[in-house]
């Protein structure tokens, strides 16, 4: 018998040494109370969406089993990006570390604060490549990860690191 959630989340950033930034908080999801990490996808480099007068992104994928609820795993999530000085600027621009919570077992949650599974999960390749390096056998809105990448267009780069 199991009381924790599978939950996956994005990571992502552009500022102040990016992958060091990407790799401690992937640390860091591990020490969050009632949560530890069960894997990590590699890490990716991604051109900027929106605002083309930034860096590329560093993202990642982790998985977590946690007893958290939705909204405290995303409280966590948001005073993580905190420690990480994150500042909010502008839409879409340069972040230090921005943490995305993608899916929560298979709930599907409208709520102010957390929308799941998170709305642009599917039109992301920089979250679908990762995502499927870690987790196949996931489907979503009756689709594999696989059929959604494929059905995006082929015009932003997403690059594999080393
Ligand atoms: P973005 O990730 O779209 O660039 P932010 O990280 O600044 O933007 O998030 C903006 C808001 O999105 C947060 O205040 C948060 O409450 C909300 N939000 C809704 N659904 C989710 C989700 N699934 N994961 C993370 N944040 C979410
Ligand atoms: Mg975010």
């Amino acid at each position: 018998m199991s009381n924790f959630s599978r939950a996956y989340i994005g990571l992502g950033s552009n500022l102040d040494q990016p992958v060091e930034q990407v790799r401690q908080a992937i640390d860091e999801l591990n020490q969050l109370p009632l949560t530890h990490r069960v894997s990590t996808s590699p890490l990716y480099c991604s051109s900027p969406i929106g605002p083309q007068d930034q860096d590329d992104f560093i993202n990642a994928v982790a998985a977590v089993d946690t007893q958290l609820s939705p909204l405290a795993l995303l409280d966590q999530l948001q005073a993580l990006e905190q420690r990480h000085r994150r500042q909010r600027e502008r839409r879409w621009g340069p972040r230090t570390l921005d943490l995305d919570l993608l899916l929560f077992d298979q709930l599907d949650l409208d709520h102010p604060r957390l929308r799941l599974p998170h709305p642009e999960v599917h039109v992301r390749r920089f979250v679908l490549y990762p995502l499927k390096d870690i987790a196949p056998q996931l489907s979503l809105y009756g689709k594999s990860l696989s059929c959604w990448s494929s059905a995006l267009p082929a015009s932003d780069s997403v690059i594999l690191l080393n």
